[in-house]
């Protein structure tokens, strides 16, 4: 049997304990990534249930006291609360310490929490591009990371040490690590990402005040397409609504894009314009084939799921 490589952190403290952080202490422990793990969230109910499933070796009531004597600091809280928790934990923070996000945001997070970082702490900002549409403690599962990017957007508070670390703790959880500009991080996630979301929720939307198809209409023959948009709007409200209201300039440059696109497939449509509506999907179907040939999907049909039966 080889043995576990000796853990990249001594004390890691989560500040949230929703999907994404639960994930990371299961993957974490799995992985012997840290020797010892301690987490707050704004509940009693989640810091009940963290302890409960041992997510936490320890969890405190606040946020000040589950960063004591941490090397690093993940805040895994929506990107609304980011700069409120780093104005709380700045002054326990352990010199030498290293804080982290995982927030879907970048330079909005920056500009709320580089303010409160001591000269002493590094910061480093990360962005695991890996989720689902459950929310909450018990949400988490230790390979939700693998094989899927992490983009790391250090800055002028980060440092080469503090950045690798923090590196090798996402590779050492089975992601693929990129370094980038937050800036341009957040370019990319609106067009991979935000818009995307923006309009399942519109198509759920559409649905739902469509009177002339009805609610069981939709439900029962939603595997036509329908039923990937409702999984996607399933997702959490308040983190989405952070994300839009923080990654505003991006998210309104591609729904601008994306609404003259429409436009012109709309017109090909009404004038019958067979030829553009072909080339377009052609296009597209590219797209499709290289996410495919990353590995970033599956080619199975119906993204590999097996037809649930009629009457099951
Ligand atoms: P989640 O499952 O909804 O968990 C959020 C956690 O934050 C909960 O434990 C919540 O505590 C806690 N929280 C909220 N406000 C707080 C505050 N003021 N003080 C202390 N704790 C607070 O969310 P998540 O999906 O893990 O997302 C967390 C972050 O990851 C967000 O910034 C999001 O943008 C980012 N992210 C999410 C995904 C995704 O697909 N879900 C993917 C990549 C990145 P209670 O439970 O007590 O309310």
């Amino acid at each position: 049997m080889t043995a576990k490589p000796a853990p990249i952190y001594d004390r890691v403290a989560f500040i949230g304990l929703g999907l994404i952080a639960s994930s990371m202490a299961l993957a974490i422990r799995q992985f012997g990534l840290a020797r010892e793990i301690t987490g707050h969230a704004k509940s009693a109910e989640t810091r009940a249930t963290a302890l409960e499933i041992g997510l936490c070796d320890k969890v405190f009531d606040t946020a000040a006291q589950a960063v004591d004597g941490a090397d690093l600091v993940v805040l895994c809280v929506p990107v609304g609360a980011m700069g409120e928790i780093a104005a709380e934990i700045a002054p326990r923070l352990k010199a030498g310490a290293c804080v982290s996000d995982v927030g879907s945001v970048k330079q909005a997070v920056i500009a709320a929490v580089a303010p409160h970082i001591p000269a002493d702490v590094a910061f480093v900002p990360a962005h695991p591009l890996a989720g689902t549409e459950h929310s909450g403690p018990r949400s988490g599962f230790a390979t939700l990371f693998q094989n899927r990017w992490c983009l790391l957007t250090p800055t002028e508070t980060s440092t080469p040490e503090a950045t690798s670390r923090l590196r090798a703790l996402w590779e050492g959880m089975g992601a693929n690590v990129d370094e980038m500009d937050a800036a341009h991080h957040d370019l990319v996630l609106a067009v991979v990402s935000h818009t995307p979301h923006l309009i399942a929720y519109t198509m759920v939307g559409v649905a739902d005040h469509l009177r002339r198809v009805s609610n069981s209409e939709v439900i029962k023959y939603s595997a036509s397409g329908f039923r990937d948009f409702t999984r996607i709007a399933a997702s959490d409200p308040t983190m989405w609504r952070d994300v839009f209201l923080t990654n505003k300039d991006a998210v309104l440059d591609i729904l601008g894009r994306f609404t003259e696109e429409l436009f012109v497939l709309q017109r090909a449509i009404r004038m019958g314009d067979g030829d553009e509506l072909h080339a377009y999907f052609t296009r597209t179907r590219a797209i499709r084939r290289g996410i495919i040939e990353a590995g970033q999907d599956t080619a199975a049909p119906d993204f590999g799921r097996v037809a649930a039966k009629k009457d099951a």
